[in-house]
């Protein structure tokens, strides 16, 4: 059942073959056998259960929503009301939505199913998921080997069949860089397709929701329920929605510009044999008749320091609500209001996140900040409107999703610059806002899987979705 896409699950529903009770069941089985993998926080079994019954009935009466069935897991900073949430944090220790975010509830109006929370770097804060207070999560074939962050339990949980599709957030690489890990198919939208409401906020100006799955035509389907206008989100966007779903269904022939950014193929940090596969991958394009160019993109060297100055400033000041007096975890040992703070906030981050909000209150200080802050968004202006420039000739954008293949836990945890660098080709897209998507392209020697990144201009999911999957299907 895990390797089989929606519709063909739906089909089954609707013709009364299986029933929205036994696929919960079944991924339920799945969840239990894969608990030494650490996928998941929270599991609704028997609420997953009841709702499995009264979508069955909504089925039977012909009048169940669009993704009847679906199975569906959240990441640790999504809100649903009245479940836990965490954010992978023990500051948020005992903390429970009053309210679904958008995105969930979009879902749940369409008759998804949700059956759990999923582990995740504290704050979405990393890029192995081992900085979660609830410890590492570890890659399903291979268990001594990290599944990638932010989103780790995430991809694990789509990648070992616990739930079809996962729903979580992306501030840096955090769907497309775990996707490759896990040879999943991972969607970063453009900045404001979907709503931020309801999500625990990192970098607000950096942060999707996005979308992971083992198929593509579900991620479609799904961009497709939960994107568009919402009155609790000012920055979303209100342009029209076009139906993902339908446009994956057509047959597109149009061939296309693409083209290939030479730095990061000639990068010294690329592991050759994704080097070798995504050259495998352009000489492939090129006989299918579509133009493949390489072009140079003298900024690449900047995306990285810009997106740690900017994304750490706005983390230092979303972060600062966590005091101990509004939420979750309050210090005991707390004598007054200063020692409250600092004891409080002392002890509920974990080392990373202290780290990143000292840096970003350094970048955000009164001597530094136009040396920082001010440059680094001057920086990403730049590097928005050169990559703005390119879509004017070409259709897409390629590169590798990750310098390697899963590293192994523990391998940069020591380091973490080593750690920053594994996002060194995802943060783009989320530099510039522009929507991206990472899919399964190959394996290394190793058996590890490798991801092969496209990049389309704003508010083209649709041509990106369909063209990934004439990509997969690519003979
Ligand atoms: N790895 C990046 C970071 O640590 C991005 C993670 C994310 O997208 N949430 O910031």
């Amino acid at each position: 059942m895990q390797s089989l896409p929606y519709s063909q699950i739906r089909q089954s529903l609707d013709n009364n073959t299986l029933t929205c009770v036994e696929l919960v069941k079944y991924h339920l089985a799945v969840i239990e056998k894969k608990g030494h993998l650490n996928a998941f926080l929270s599991v609704y079994k028997n609420e997953a259960l009841t709702q499995a019954e009264e979508v069955d009935r909504k089925i039977k009466n012909r009048n169940a929503g669009k993704l009847a069935g679906l199975v569906v897991g959240l990441k640790d900073l999504l809100c649903y009301q009245d479940h836990p949430l965490q954010g992978g944090s023990k500051i948020l220790d005992g903390f429970v939505s009053q309210y679904s975010a958008t995105a969930v509830q979009r879902l749940l109006d369409e008759d998804a199913l949700i059956i759990g929370r999923q582990n995740c770097d504290e704050f979405g804060m990393g890029s192995s998921n081992e900085n979660s207070a609830f410890g590492p999560v570890a890659n399903d074939p291979d268990n001594t080997r990290v599944s990638g962050g932010s989103s780790g339990g995430w991809a694990v949980a789509v990648q070992a069949g616990m739930w079809l599709v996962a729903l979580g957030t992306v501030t840096g690489g955090s769907v497309r860089q775990p996707a490759a890990f896990c040879g999943l198919v991972g969607l970063k939208p453009t900045y404001s397709r979907i709503s931020r409401h309801g999500l625990a906020a990192y970098a607000s100006s950096f942060d999707c929701v996005g979308l992971f799955s083992n198929h593509i035509d579900d991620i479609a389907l799904v961009l497709e329920v939960i994107a568009g206008a919402d009155e609790f989100d000012s920055t979303v966007s209100h342009r029209e929605v076009p139906s993902y779903s339908t446009a994956m269904q057509e047959k597109e022939e149009r061939k296309f510009k693409i083209a290939y950014m030479r730095d990061t193929i000639e990068h010294p940090a690329l592991q050759p044999e994704i080097k070798n596969t995504i050259q495998e991958k352009i000489n492939r394009l090129k006989a299918n008749g579509h133009t493949v160019e390489g072009i140079d993109f003298p900024l690449n060297d900047y995306v990285l320091p810009t997106y740690y100055i900017l994304a750490t400033a706005e983390a230092s000041s979303n972060l600062s609500r966590y005091d101990g007096v509004r939420y979750g975890y309050r210090s005991p040992a707390a004598t007054d209001l200063p020692s409250l703070y600092k004891k409080t906030r002392s002890n509920g981050f974990g080392k990373e996140v202290q780290r990143r909000i000292l840096l970003g209150t350094f970048v955000l200080s009164a001597r530094y900040y136009d040396a920082y802050y001010t440059q680094a968004q001057r920086v990403r202006r730049l590097i928005r409107n050169q990559i703005k420039t390119i879509f004017n000739d070409f259709d897409f954008i390629l590169m590798p999703t990750t310098p390697t293949t899963a590293f192994a836990l523990g391998e940069h945890s020591d380091n973490p610059l080593e750690m920053y660098l594994a996002d060194l080709f995802s943060v783009q897209a989320n530099v510039a806002g522009v929507p991206a998507i990472s899919i399964h392209c190959g394996k290394d020697k190793q058996g590890l899987p490798i991801g092969l990144q496209l990049v389309a201009d704003d508010f083209e999911e649709s041509k990106l979705l369909q063209f990934s999957k004439r990509i997969l299907e690519m003979k």
